[in-house]
């Protein structure tokens, strides 16, 4: 207050004075107020004796006077901060703090993926920084006054934390850059850490097939999860078609996690994909044991001084969709580069720190720090200068490895924009005739040299019109909290299908012919496969750019051709 007045300002800001504030204004200043109490209300009807003091009051009727405020108490964000324990002893503190300088002006909101007007209107970036700042209000208030926290905030405190991909597109827009996918996974970090967070079945199985390094583990998660679990979900969705129908439709508004039954509704109202592949890619390749460093170069057109790059293909690319990371080994192959892979199931832990498990991903993450750079070691002679991904959280957890260090001068890069560089796209890609696809960029945009859709039409031709919305997967928000999923998935049906008329509309998709939606991105491909039956005519295909490269330039039968080949020689197995 003793700076505001220094630099010429005013005790009184746009919310009034306040009881906090009072102490800080002269009896000077307080006349006017006082004066116009005592004439309004003479009687001291309203807030009785509330911001009335000193002089002023003299001569003025019996019934006004100054109400003793000494002992009053006004929870106040930044007052109490101070003197809060729970501030102090715990993240709550850095958490409103990241939020307070919110201007509620709601640039944010056109952005959120959780934004879903037509579905609901309290979750965007803005309503949950109100919500959070009132909710930690709540705890300080509740720390100071009783014994205990209510169990009904924690509660609302974990639904707000649900209501976020972590796609943190609400950083651009905002004047005071507030990231609330940050704020989001600190959220849920602090609910984990105080025993607060729900159990979820669905999320723990996702993270536990996630944290798996053991081929085993992976080969049974992977077996009951694909062979079981997703057709079990496709075939309740055949049987509860109806159901789901109205879901999909008019999404319900959610407060709080739906119940148990309308949960398992959500769960199934879009089809998870089927006639995924049968094997990791890794199991495929033989390359399981995490003792061995596997490099993988084409004997006849290779030498020891072809280029060498280093490949992390991470859960998704290798585990779920093991054709992507496939596809991408395929093609730097064909590019004529030896492509080292890590040893043994590696997650980057971006999806540990998403879930808000801060310290098993940092644990993760210094593993495969070390790890690598017993490898740079190990094959120094290679001189990788170049780590490739095929997925954007990938790529942006693998920047704080600081790889320019374990591979001196190395840089990371998009196996998209890596083919691009190298010139190779597709047959007809320069042609104005190329055949027509949506593409959905991903929230974790792996493609950072330029604009993607750039990147994309020079890789596979000019007709890509760019589909907007996220696809509603999100990692494991599909399996968490199916219920805001579904609000997710319903503006991006309406996106999809405002797409497919915008594309038929160029002529070079056929009116009855299907379309086909690239991305770069396991998580969003899986989402994407969820919309096949929502077109107007024809099939949504879904498929990685990557793959559809690989399909088109080495052919139809590219996976049995390439593992085929590289295991008839093509792998050298170095121990580390
Ligand atoms: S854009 Fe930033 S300042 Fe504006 S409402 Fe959203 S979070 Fe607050
Ligand atoms: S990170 Fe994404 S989903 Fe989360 S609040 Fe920001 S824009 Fe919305």
């Amino acid at each position: 207050m003793a700076l505001a007045r220094s630099l010429g300002g005013v005790i009184s800001g746009e919310h009034g004075i306040g009881i906090t504030k009072l102490e800080f204004l002269s009896d000077a200043e307080m006349a006017p107020f006082t004066a116009y109490k005592a004439r309004i209300d003479p009687e001291g009807r309203f807030n009785k004796g509330k911001l009335l003091r000193g002089e002023a009051l003299r001569g003025l009727g019996a019934d006004v006077h100054a109400a003793d405020l000494s002992h009053a108490y006004t929870p106040s964000f930044g007052l109490m901060g101070h003197e809060s324990l729970i501030m102090q002893q715990s993240d709550i503190g850095a958490i409103a703090d990241s939020v307070k300088d919110c201007l509620r002006c709601g640039k944010c909101k056109p952005v959120c993926a959780t934004h879903v007007p037509r579905a609901n209107l309290l979750y965007s970036p803005r309503n949950k920084i109100l919500a959070t700042s009132l909710l930690v209000e709540a705890f300080l208030y509740e720390e100071q006054t009783r014994r205990g926290v209510s169990l009904a905030h924690w509660e609302e405190f974990e639904d707000v934390a649900d209501h976020c991909t972590v796609c943190h597109k609400c950083l651009s827009p905002c004047p005071v850059k507030i990231d609330f996918g940050d704020v989001t996974m600190n959220m849920r970090n602090l609910l984990r850490k105080m025993g607060k967070k729900s159990f979820r079945p669905g999320n723990a199985a996702a993270m536990l097939m996630l944290n798996a390094t053991s081929p085993q583990t992976i080969k049974l998660m992977r077996g009951a999860m694909v062979g079981i679990g997703f057709k079990v979900q496709r075939l309740a969705n055949e049987v509860l078609k109806l159901a789901a129908r109205k879901q999909t439709n008019a999404p319900p508004a959610t407060l709080g996690a739906a119940p148990v039954r309308e949960q398992v509704i959500h769960f199934i109202n879009k089809k998870l994909p089927g006639g995924l592949p049968k094997k990791t890619a890794r199991a495929l390749l033989d390359i399981e044991d995490r003792d061995y460093v596997p490099i993988i170069r084409n004997p006849v057109a290779t030498t020891a001084e072809s280029e060498a790059v280093f490949y992390f293909p991470g859960c998704g690319s290798e585990r779920l969709f093991s054709q992507v990371g496939l596809a991408t080994q395929a093609m730097l192959w064909h590019a004529g580069v030896q492509t080292v892979l890590p040893p043994g199931y590696l997650c980057c832990g971006y999806p540990q720190r998403g879930s808000g498990q801060f310290d098993r991903a940092e644990k993760m993450i210094t593993d495969n720090r070390v790890l690598f750079h017993r490898v740079a070691n190990t094959l120094n002679y290679l001189d990788i200068k170049t780590v490739v991904v095929s997925c954007g959280t990938c790529y942006d957890q693998l920047q704080g490895y600081k790889f320019e260090e374990i591979f001196p001068g190395s840089r990371i890069i998009d196996i998209h924009e890596y083919l691009l560089e190298k010139g190779i796209t597709l047959p007809g890609a320069g042609s104005a005739d190329a055949p027509g696809f949506l593409y959905h960029e991903p929230c974790h945009n792996p493609m950072k040299l330029q604009d993607s859709l750039k990147t994309v039409k020079a890789l596979v031709g000019p007709n890509v019109l760019k589909n907007d919305r996220c696809c509603g997967e999100s990692g494991t928000l599909g399996v968490t909290r199916p219920d805001i999923a579904t609000q997710v998935r319903f503006r991006k049906e309406e996106s999809l299908q405002q797409g497919e008329v915008a594309l038929r509309a160029t002529g070079s998709v056929a009116p009855a012919a299907n379309v086909k939606i690239l991305t770069s991105c396991p998580s969003c491909l899986q989402g994407l496969k969820r919309y096949e039956d929502d077109m107007a005519n024809g099939l949504l295909e879904a498929d990685y750019i990557v793959v559809e490269m690989a399909r088109q330039i080495l052919g139809e039968s590219w996976l049995q051709d390439y593992v085929g080949r590289a295991n008839a020689g093509g792998i050298e197995r170095v121990l580390v």
